[in-house]
């Protein structure tokens, strides 16, 4: 049977598939960055408020104006910059259909993306879903980003540049030293910047530095985010996307044909969440998660891993060269089978296989138990 071309280059989501995996095997699941611990009671009363109050039928198309006006006045109250939620804010099932559609809407076929590596594996699919080409750029874990070598994949074809600050999987969050070259690329070269910014509130070191806040840059910025990392929902489906307003009108148009709207209940449950709670909440985020990454980086250290702790998100990328010199898909699918912790390889998030075959990712968005009986099995475990 015919199935179409653009999606041949495509293999599975290794991350998705890794979960399978620790579920088959009894793994603890250290691959998928989901929290294995209860979401702000403000949000679930809400959700539940929401169903009995009858707001169970389609939102507007481009988001509930209460969650619009949230979100504007949350970026004011955030970042100190005028958002207007008739005109710049969409909300979307999540920051994946968020990011494929700003690319849909703004990405013409053979254009060219950008996208910094390693990177969140739906960037290169969401850009060849467009007919555009993926230009890969590598960023050393640890290391800065290579501006030289930047600036040399811009090209008459570049249509836009991915970013995602903070980052998965190394953890970096861009400097403003950093923000204002790239900004200054995506002006010389009329790009656009998507910035994925979904852990913009798990932060450990530095400051979030929203793209679409550097002087000259609001007009060509598209700033995806959500509820799903914030507000420990990541099944909900609930995205933002803020853009300049014909962006916005070009997005909403795909978004409108892509899912008509993302769920009308629990977008009022996350504007009632945005709008009542305070700085406290967002500051006993970040802090529970650096417990949790300072208890998953001394254990991999203790178990002859060699990592860094991240500067924010959820993930440590670990090296395991001095552990073993199989592969990463080799060694992931046997730490999940006879150690029972589940990563994800590193190669899923590398244009060239070789550049993560010596790397594993773990996420640390789980509860301190969870962590340590990862750790005591990370241990215990055959690793030598
Ligand atoms: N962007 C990044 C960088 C992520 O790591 C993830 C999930 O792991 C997503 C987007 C997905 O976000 P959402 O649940 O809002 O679709």
């Amino acid at each position: 049977m015919h199935t179409a071309r653009r999606t041949h280059g495509f293999t599975e989501s290794v991350i998705r598939e890794m979960t399978r995996v620790a579920d088959r095997c009894g793994a603890i699941n250290l691959a998928q960055g989901f929290p294995d611990f209860a979401a702000p009671e403000v949000l679930k009363e809400a959700a539940v408020r929401a169903i009995r109050d009858e707001v169970n039928q389609y939102a507007v198309t481009w988001g509930a104006p209460r969650l619009r006006e949230a979100v504007a006045a949350s970026y004011e109250r955030w970042y100190g910059f005028e958002v207007d939620p008739d005109r710049h804010v969409t909300i979307t099932c999540g920051a994946t259909e968020a990011m494929v559609a700003v690319m849909l809407a703004l990405v013409d076929p053979r254009d060219e993306v950008i996208i910094l590596e390693p990177f969140y594996e739906n960037y290169g699919p969401d850009a060849i879903l467009c007919d555009a080409k993926p230009v890969f750029v590598p960023v050393r874990p640890g290391e800065g980003i290579d501006l030289d070598r930047l600036a040399g994949a811009f090209s008459p074809a570049t249509r836009a540049i991915v970013l995602n600050t903070p980052n998965n999987p190394t953890g970096h969050v861009l400097t403003r030293s950093e923000l204002e070259v790239i900004g200054a690329l995506c002006q010389r070269h009329d790009a656009w910047a998507i910035t994925d910014e979904i852990y913009e509130h798990i932060l450990f070191e530095g400051e979030h530095l929203p793209m679409a806040g550097l002087p000259g840059m609001r007009n060509r910025t598209v700033t995806v985010s959500g509820a799903s990392k914030t507000f420990s929902v990541t099944g909900w489906r609930v995205g933002t996307i803020v853009a300049p307003e014909a962006a916005s009108d070009a997005i909403r148009k795909v978004h409108d044909f892509l899912t008509v709207g993302a769920p009308a209940p629990l977008q009022e449950a996350v504007a009632v969440a945005m709008e009542t709670l305070g700085d406290d909440y967002y500051q006993d985020l970040a802090t529970g998660y650096r417990i949790r990454r300072d208890l998953l980086i001394s254990s991999l250290v203790g178990a002859g891993f060699r990592c860094r702790p991240p500067a924010g998100a959820y993930y440590i990328l670990a090296d395991f060269s001095e552990l073993s010199r199989e592969d990463d898909t080799t060694f992931a699918l046997r730490l999940a089978k006879e150690a029972g912790v589940a990563p994800v390889p590193g190669s899923s998030f590398f244009s060239d296989a070789a550049d993560g075959r010596h790397l594993v990712r773990f996420a640390f968005c789980k509860s301190e138990n969870l962590l340590l009986e990862a750790s005591q099995r990370l241990a215990d475990s055959f690793i030598a």
